[in-house]
């Protein structure tokens, strides 16, 4: 419930900002900026504003004016896209593709499954519930449900409303009912209704910090550094996993406004605590962790 106020707070700021930002001068633009990237509890804007206008005014006292102007336009435009970029349709798209792209990608691979009618039944009306009970700021999610053949118990949601679903939660070994598959499929509604995949990709594009990249670019370039022992990589965990944790709650609130039973996560849960699969590389928090937390919501 803090985190859904603050995200809230989020854009009412954001939109502030950019409203007074239309009729400033460029530096009087560097300094909102930097006081919204502050108080939006950006990671590494502040720091990296205040790195590039050391370097503009160095320009300023020493070489040809229009450079100083340049970087200075430079970081206006950077520092733009990087606080715009969750309330962006543009970006959101893009991450949409991105995400397509990689989910596709496994269905490629492992092959198509079949979803059980019952539980594609409650599917759909766990979608029109999240449709009823949340605001969806422009473009609403186009939502769809793929599974793919694994005998690896795992879910994705990708940016705007695509849900893949392996075909082991219900294979002859596994011992998920329907209904606990229907809240794990409810786990992965809540991460397209908080838009996880396009903050984790503009996450990237913050911390990557060069402009002119797209979400994919900067997504790809921040994995492909990423490692759990750097600062970044422990900041980006703690992120995943404030979401992993946001998405079990939302996954408990919309069972709920659905009229089933609430502690169908938890139960799930607790089945998919000895498996363990698919969730070592530190983007989940571990099994005791989320089982309290949904237990306590
Ligand atoms: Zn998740």
């Amino acid at each position: 419930m803090k985190l859904k106020k603050l995200l809230c707070l989020s854009s009412v700021v954001f939109a502030s900002v950019f409203a007074q930002a239309q009729h400033l001068s460029v530096t009087e633009q560097i300094t909102t900026y930097s006081q919204a990237s502050v108080s939006l509890h950006k990671t590494y804007l502040p720091q990296w504003i205040q790195e590039k206008a050391e370097v503009c005014a160095k320009l300023s006292s020493s070489s040809v004016p229009s450079e100083a102007q340049q970087c200075q336009a430079d970081i206006a435009t950077f520092a733009h896209s990087v606080l715009s970029c969750e309330h962006s349709e543009t970006r959101l798209q893009e991450m949409t593709k991105y995400d397509d792209e990689l989910l596709n990608g496994m269905v490629t691979a492992d092959g198509p499954a079949q979803i059980p009618a019952n539980i594609q039944q409650k599917f759909d009306k766990l979608v029109q519930v999240a449709m009823k009970n949340h605001r969806f700021a422009g473009l609403l999610p186009a939502w769809s449900l793929t599974a793919y053949v694994s005998k690896v118990a795992n879910a994705h949601a990708g940016a705007n409303g695509q849900i893949f679903v392996s075909s082991f939660f219900w294979s002859e070994n596994a011992v998920f009912t329907p209904d606990e598959v229907v809240a794990i499929l409810a786990h992965e509604i809540a991460h397209v209704i908080y838009r996880h995949s396009v903050k984790l990709g503009c996450m990237a594009y913050e911390w990557v910090a060069t402009p002119g990249l797209g979400l994919k670019e900067a997504s790809l370039y921040f994995r492909e550094d990423f490692s759990q022992e750097t600062e970044r990589g422990q900041a980006w965990s703690r992120v995943s996993q404030s979401f992993e944790l946001e998405a079990d709650r939302g996954s408990k609130d919309l069972l709920r406004q659905a009229g089933m039973n609430p502690d169908l996560m938890e139960q799930a849960l607790l089945k998919l605590r000895p498996k363990n699969e698919g969730f070592s590389s530190g983007s989940h928090p571990d099994f005791d962790k989320r089982v309290l937390n949904v237990h306590n919501h």
